[in-house]
């Protein structure tokens, strides 16, 4: 039975591994997207110590030091499709008449088990959808989830970019550096995102800025043609673009600790105390998952938050082990 299971494989897990690791806590670390959000991010420029950055580069090493303690982590990169609590707590000296501290169980979808004393969920979010028509039909064929990812593919070519957070106002201004046009189309006038990079796109001549409009339609034949808004902009109601990049933000992905039973707050994300425990004694949470941190995902709150969650399951596996 590991001491802490680690599931995530972004920011906030590779630094919750880093510390269990060096208090010699037997970890495994499993997930399978390595690098996690981090990797959509095409510019760092807000994590101390690297004045700019490219997130994959970033997330490279994290890793890298992650897997630099030897045998003390174990990294499996699969799916966890089932987290349960273990059948044998003997090892653990359990307390599991309460419910409490009894170990967990993960099933991995290529069926291996494994037990762990605690959990670290650190699973992180998944881009939102508008759910408006011609969505689905055109996702993969002009319809995209990370304007920084595929930005490149529409090079001289009419994009437009929705929402008004940093993934959209940063996705702009990377789709400028490539693109012909672009629409950075937000259902309010003012953005959520840090004014460093409205600044950035305000000062590229081929944005224009589509506000107050909302997105009703994503139009095309055979792939994206351009998308319909809900009201006329300098005239028309349709733009036309070969590209549309959707950015209104993320879901946590909450699956695997609602099946142990942990409780979210009132917008769904795990709900945790400020040791990073969740409503289950024995699993934390760190990351764009949990309600720490305001809902504010960055990567240095996602590392402070799995530092604090590391540090917690040191001293639970400590208590277990005095019982
Ligand atoms: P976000 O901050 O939640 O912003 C989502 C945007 O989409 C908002 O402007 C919102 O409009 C709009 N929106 C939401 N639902 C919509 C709908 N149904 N129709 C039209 N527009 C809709 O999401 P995000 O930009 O992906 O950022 C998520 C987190 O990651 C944030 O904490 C952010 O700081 C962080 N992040 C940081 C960086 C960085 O530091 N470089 C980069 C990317 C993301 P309203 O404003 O009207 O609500």
């Amino acid at each position: 039975m590991f001491d802490v299971a680690i599931i995530g494989l972004g920011c906030a897990g590779y630094t919750a591994a880093v510390y269990t690791a060096r208090y010699k806590l037997s970890t495994l670390l499993v997930g399978l997207e390595e690098g996690g959000m981090g990797n959509t991010a095409a510019e760092v420029g807000n994590w101390p110590g690297e004045i700019e950055i490219k997130g994959p580069d970033l997330m490279e090493k994290f890793k890298k030091h992650a897997l630099s303690f030897g045998d003390t982590v174990t990294y499996k990169i699969d799916r966890v499709s089932f987290l349960d609590y273990a059948r044998n707590d003997t090892q653990m000296n359990a307390r599991n008449d309460t419910g409490e501290a009894r170990g967990f169980q993960l099933t991995l979808e290529g069926g291996e088990t494994y037990e762990a004393k605690t959990i670290i969920i650190a699973t992180g979010s998944s881009k939102r959808h508008l759910g408006i028509p011609g969505e689905e039909e055109f996702s993969g064929k002009g319809v995209t989830y990370c304007a920084t990812c595929d930005a490149f593919f529409y090079r001289g070519k009419d994009v437009a970019v929705i929402g008004g957070g940093d993934s959209a106002v940063e996705g702009a201004a990377i789709a400028a550096q490539v693109a012909r046009k672009v629409y950075l189309v937000h259902r309010r006038d003012q953005f959520r995102a840090e004014p460093y990079w409205v600044d950035r796109v305000k000062a590229k001549e081929n944005v224009t800025f589509v506000l107050g409009h909302q997105t009703v339609e994503v139009l095309g034949t055979s792939k994206v043609t351009g998308i319909k808004l809900d009201t006329p902009f300098q005239g028309s109601d349709t733009l036309t673009v070969d590209g549309v990049f959707i950015e209104i933000g993320s879901d946590p992905e909450v699956r695997l600790p609602l099946q142990l039973g942990c409780a979210l707050d009132d917008r769904g994300f795990l709900k945790v105390d400020n040791t990073m425990q969740t409503s289950v004694p024995g699993v934390y949470g760190a990351g764009d998952v949990t309600s720490a941190s305001n809902h504010f995902a960055q990567f240095t709150t996602a590392a402070g938050e799995a530092t604090v969650a590391a540090n917690s399951v040191f001293q639970y596996v400590q208590t277990l082990a005095s019982s």
